[in-house]
Protein backbone atom coordinates (compact mmCIF):
# COMPACT_ATOMS: atom_id res chain seq x y z
CA UNK A 1 0.00 0.00 0.00
CA UNK A 2 1.07 3.70 -0.99
CA UNK A 3 0.27 4.81 2.72
CA UNK A 4 1.32 4.96 6.06
CA UNK A 5 0.37 6.02 9.70
CA UNK A 6 1.94 8.23 12.11
CA UNK A 7 1.10 10.30 14.93
CA UNK A 8 -2.30 9.15 14.17
CA UNK A 9 -2.32 10.47 10.76
CA UNK A 10 -1.95 8.86 7.01
CA UNK A 11 0.30 10.21 4.53
CA UNK A 12 0.93 9.13 1.13
CA UNK A 13 4.46 7.54 0.36
CA UNK A 14 4.05 8.53 -3.43
CA UNK A 15 2.88 11.24 -5.39
CA UNK A 16 -1.19 11.12 -6.28
CA UNK A 17 -2.89 12.62 -9.31
CA UNK A 18 -6.01 13.89 -9.31
CA UNK A 19 -9.18 11.88 -8.71
CA UNK A 20 -6.97 8.90 -7.33
CA UNK A 21 -8.71 6.32 -5.61
CA UNK A 22 -7.17 6.15 -2.13
CA UNK A 23 -8.03 3.02 -0.08
CA UNK A 24 -11.92 1.55 0.86
CA UNK A 25 -13.31 2.02 4.23
CA UNK A 26 -13.53 -1.64 5.53
CA UNK A 27 -15.06 -1.23 8.72
CA UNK A 28 -18.67 -2.98 9.49
CA UNK A 29 -21.91 -1.38 8.03
CA UNK A 30 -24.11 -1.09 10.80
CA UNK A 31 -26.97 1.55 12.26
CA UNK A 32 -25.75 4.89 13.08
CA UNK A 33 -27.19 4.57 16.03
CA UNK A 34 -25.17 1.73 17.31
CA UNK A 35 -21.33 3.95 16.57
CA UNK A 36 -20.30 7.20 18.26
CA UNK A 37 -20.02 10.02 16.33
CA UNK A 38 -16.05 9.87 16.18
CA UNK A 39 -15.92 5.93 15.35
CA UNK A 40 -18.52 6.07 12.08
CA UNK A 41 -18.58 7.14 8.41
CA UNK A 42 -22.16 7.99 7.36
CA UNK A 43 -23.36 6.06 3.97
CA UNK A 44 -26.38 7.01 4.33
CA UNK A 45 -29.59 8.22 6.69
CA UNK A 46 -29.55 4.96 8.35
CA UNK A 47 -25.74 3.52 7.97
CA UNK A 48 -22.41 3.74 8.93
CA UNK A 49 -19.50 2.30 8.19
CA UNK A 50 -17.65 1.22 11.76
CA UNK A 51 -14.05 1.37 12.69
CA UNK A 52 -11.38 -1.19 10.45
CA UNK A 53 -8.63 -1.87 13.09
CA UNK A 54 -7.08 -0.49 10.02
CA UNK A 55 -5.15 2.82 8.92
CA UNK A 56 -8.40 4.06 7.00
CA UNK A 57 -9.59 4.90 11.10
CA UNK A 58 -6.82 7.49 11.10
CA UNK A 59 -7.66 9.29 8.13
CA UNK A 60 -8.42 13.02 9.66
CA UNK A 61 -10.73 15.80 8.64
CA UNK A 62 -9.45 19.01 6.97
CA UNK A 63 -11.42 22.31 6.73
CA UNK A 64 -9.31 22.54 3.61
CA UNK A 65 -9.36 18.82 2.37
CA UNK A 66 -7.41 17.15 -0.30
CA UNK A 67 -9.41 13.81 -0.28
CA UNK A 68 -13.51 13.21 -0.98
CA UNK A 69 -15.52 10.24 0.45
CA UNK A 70 -17.31 8.55 -2.53
CA UNK A 71 -20.32 6.26 -1.42
CA UNK A 72 -21.22 2.91 -3.86
CA UNK A 73 -24.26 1.07 -2.83
CA UNK A 74 -22.71 0.32 1.02
CA UNK A 75 -19.20 0.66 0.06
CA UNK A 76 -17.41 3.77 0.47
CA UNK A 77 -13.93 4.60 -1.03
CA UNK A 78 -11.61 7.40 -0.62
CA UNK A 79 -10.61 9.74 -3.48
CA UNK A 80 -7.81 12.11 -4.40
CA UNK A 81 -9.61 15.68 -4.83
CA UNK A 82 -5.90 17.35 -6.12
CA UNK A 83 -2.48 16.48 -6.94
CA UNK A 84 -0.88 14.73 -3.42
CA UNK A 85 3.08 14.91 -2.71
CA UNK A 86 4.79 12.15 -1.11
CA UNK A 87 4.32 12.62 2.50
CA UNK A 88 1.63 14.36 1.98
CA UNK A 89 -1.20 13.61 5.20
CA UNK A 90 -4.56 12.86 3.57
CA UNK A 91 -7.62 14.38 4.70
CA UNK A 92 -11.17 14.92 3.75
CA UNK A 93 -14.32 17.56 5.37
CA UNK A 94 -15.97 15.21 7.81
CA UNK A 95 -19.06 17.81 7.06
CA UNK A 96 -19.70 16.21 3.58
CA UNK A 97 -20.39 12.74 5.63
CA UNK A 98 -22.52 13.98 8.58
CA UNK A 99 -25.97 14.25 8.93
CA UNK A 100 -26.22 15.04 12.87
CA UNK A 101 -23.53 16.18 15.89
CA UNK A 102 -20.71 18.30 16.07
CA UNK A 103 -17.16 18.44 17.11
CA UNK A 104 -14.59 20.46 17.65
CA UNK A 105 -11.80 20.92 14.93
CA UNK A 106 -8.44 21.11 15.50
CA UNK A 107 -6.65 21.56 12.04
CA UNK A 108 -4.32 24.16 11.49
CA UNK A 109 -6.05 25.60 8.00
CA UNK A 110 -5.78 29.64 7.98
CA UNK A 111 -10.06 29.81 7.53
CA UNK A 112 -10.79 26.85 9.72
CA UNK A 113 -14.31 26.41 10.75
CA UNK A 114 -13.54 25.59 14.38
CA UNK A 115 -16.74 23.43 14.93
CA UNK A 116 -17.38 20.15 12.26
CA UNK A 117 -20.84 19.76 12.17
CA UNK A 118 -23.64 18.27 9.41
CA UNK A 119 -22.35 19.92 5.49
CA UNK A 120 -26.51 21.53 5.59
CA UNK A 121 -25.57 23.61 8.75
CA UNK A 122 -22.20 25.07 7.25
CA UNK A 123 -22.39 28.74 5.43
CA UNK A 124 -24.10 28.78 2.04
CA UNK A 125 -20.26 29.63 0.17
CA UNK A 126 -18.78 26.25 1.55
CA UNK A 127 -21.90 24.29 0.23
CA UNK A 128 -22.06 25.75 -2.82
CA UNK A 129 -18.13 25.33 -3.49
CA UNK A 130 -18.20 21.80 -2.23
CA UNK A 131 -21.29 21.14 -4.51
CA UNK A 132 -19.14 22.69 -7.42
CA UNK A 133 -16.07 20.56 -6.41
CA UNK A 134 -18.36 17.32 -6.64
CA UNK A 135 -17.15 16.03 -3.24
CA UNK A 136 -20.63 15.66 -1.46
CA UNK A 137 -21.87 12.33 -1.75
CA UNK A 138 -25.70 11.57 -3.17
CA UNK A 139 -26.97 10.86 0.57
CA UNK A 140 -25.46 14.56 2.31
CA UNK A 141 -27.17 16.40 -0.80
CA UNK A 142 -30.39 15.11 -0.71
CA UNK A 143 -30.51 16.84 3.24
CA UNK A 144 -29.65 19.83 1.63
CA UNK A 145 -33.13 20.73 0.68
CA UNK A 146 -32.20 23.18 -2.37
CA UNK A 147 -29.04 24.76 -0.67
ZN1 LIG B 1 -10.65 23.01 10.67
Amino acid sequence: MNLYKKDNKVFTKVKLQKDFPILEFKGKVVDSSKLDLLSRLEISNKQSIGLSGDLDDYVNHSCNPNCKVVVIAKRAFLYTIKQLNSNDEITFDYSTVMLEGEFNCLCKFSECRKVIKPLNKLDLEIIKKYKERDIVPNFILKELNGK
